[in-house]
């Protein structure tokens, strides 16, 4: 009833907050059942449909409920809503399972106990296939397996391209756990740990400096002595925190989250909270290789009073003789501003690390998780790798260390060419680094930089790569 009021109503944005009071019902349902998940475990298997897999089907799933995915008897998922970096489908990634988000009419359409084929590559969902789609995709899905079982032989060779170029490949995780299957991926370190999914699915109990110092080392001491870099919170736009987490409900009525008070805005917004947060990650960095990233930096101002509240959590350290040790401080790349006046950047950071998610997001003013302009969304737009090539190019220059940690790391279609860029470390899902490092082997830096080069200058870089991707394949069969 609540639900229809929201659809009749007018203004787009009061529209959407119906999937906020479905969640807070959601929430309400579980806490009454006294229920410790919202989603069925693997333990309960048997109750859910025995032998055959489930697939969840969902108008929307919150980035902090796809946390819960994790380890439940769901082997898939769809959404209506949501673009393809979007954090709900970033979590589900670094799940591995198969998952198609923006299906607009999938929860409207899917009946339950129908039959579904996901297929996560292409965005396609298959509603009772017919036995011969049926077949295809059992088809598809073999060969796909053997392909990632292959790759999986990689994992430990040295990631070093034909013209002996090394290239560092790291692992993004959401939680301490992953760090385990980073390292059996072959990852070199950690690029990114998004801390904000520590707090989550909290119900109102954000963890204190000693709970995020222990998460913080077991993610370091799982990496057995390669570096993590530890994201500070990067909480708002489609990551909100739990409304009971939050004394000021100002942080949750932006009318345009993803241009509100979101990441290093949110914590300079509440400085005891950052500092206790910088204060874990440094007591972390006692007991392994820790670095410091920080989101959505573009303001002086915002510099200064990060730098600033780091030594005074340092010195709070210090007084109180707690042990830790010097770590790195870096800057995401998120902004286009950011980019725009790297050297101000470089001068006060150590290191750099594109987050092309949100650089095109701010870049090209789409929203990432709104499938309505999801097609729209596009890292090949000229603009986009003007950025990305000239942020890569004055850190370079500048001696900094610089990478990439948004999907375009993990997206095989951009290896090559972020390679030609002068890029030489890349942080993505575990389960995508066998695949890159494919990539990597067969490359020729000095041959990509050249294509790199002619692809920036064109209007159509998209298409220009293909054309020039072509003429070599052919050059390289005929030679
Ligand atoms: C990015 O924006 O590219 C990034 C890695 O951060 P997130 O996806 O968590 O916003
Ligand atoms: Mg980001």
């Amino acid at each position: 009833m609540l639900a229809r009021q929201f659809d009749e109503m007018e203004d787009e944005y009061l529209r959407e907050r119906k999937a906020d009071i479905e969640q807070v019902a959601e929430r309400i349902l579980r806490a009454l059942a006294k229920q410790e998940s919202l989603l069925p475990q693997v333990s309960h298997a048997r109750d859910f449909g025995g032998e055959d897999p489930l697939v969840l089907v969902a108008n929307d799933i919150a980035p902090a409920d796809m946390l819960q995915f994790k380890g439940s008897v769901f082997t898939g998922f769809v959404t209506d809503v949501g673009g393809r970096t979007s954090h709900t489908a970033i979590v589900a990634r670094s799940m591995d399972i198969p998952a198609v988000v923006g299906a607009r009419e999938a929860s409207r359409l899917v009946r339950q106990d129908d039959w579904l084929i996901i297929d996560g590559d292409t965005g396609v969902v298959v509603i009772n296939p017919t036995p011969i789609v049926l077949e295809e995709y059992r088809f598809r899905q073999r060969q796909s397996e053997l392909e990632r079982a292959k790759l999986h032989r990689l994992r430990h060779m040295p990631s070093v391209t034909l013209d002996g170029q090394a290239i560092e490949l790291l692992a993004n995780i959401e939680l301490p756990g992953d760090a385990a299957n980073a390292l059996k991926a072959g990852a070199v370190g950690v690029g990114l740990f998004r801390s904000e999914f520590l707090f989550m699915n909290r119900d109102g109990q954000l963890p204190d400096e000693d709970e995020q110092f222990e998460a913080y080392r077991a993610a370091v001491e799982a990496m057995r002595g390669l570096p993590v870099t530890i994201r500070t919170i990067d909480i708002g736009a489609d990551k909100p925190l739990d409304r009971m987490a939050v004394h000021e409900l100002r942080h949750e009525h932006a009318l345009n989250p993803a241009l509100g008070l979101r990441a290093i805005r949110w914590s300079l917004s509440e400085p005891a909270m950052f500092r206790q947060q910088l204060r874990a990650i440094l007591r972390a960095s006692a007991h392994g290789k820790v670095k410091v990233l920080i989101p959505m930096v573009a303001h002086r101002s915002e510099i200064l009073a990060t730098l600033e509240a780091l030594e005074r959590a340092r010195q709070q350290l210090r007084d109180a003789g707690v042990a830790f040790n010097r770590v790195e401080v870096g800057a995401m790349i998120e902004v286009p501003a950011a980019a725009l006046t790297l050297p101000l950047l470089l001068k006060h950071f150590d290191f750099v690390s594109i987050g092309t998610n949100d650089l095109i997001q701010y870049t090209l003013a789409i929203d990432r998780a709104d499938e309505a302009v999801a097609h729209l969304y596009d890292p090949w737009h000229p603009a986009v790798l003007g950025l990305i090539s000239a942020v890569i190019n004055a850190a370079n220059a500048a001696g900094k260390h610089v990478s990439v940690c948004g999907e375009m790391a993990g997206d095989i279609g951009f290896t090559e060419l972020l390679l030609g860029m002068g890029l030489r470390s890349l942080s993505m899902h575990p389960s995508q680094i066998s695949a890159v490092k494919q990539r990597v082997l067969r490359s020729d830096t000095t041959r990509l930089a050249k294509l790199a080069q002619a692809v920036l200058l064109h209007e159509d870089p998209a298409q220009a790569w293909l054309s020039a991707q072509e003429r070599s394949a052919q050059r390289t069969t005929s030679a």
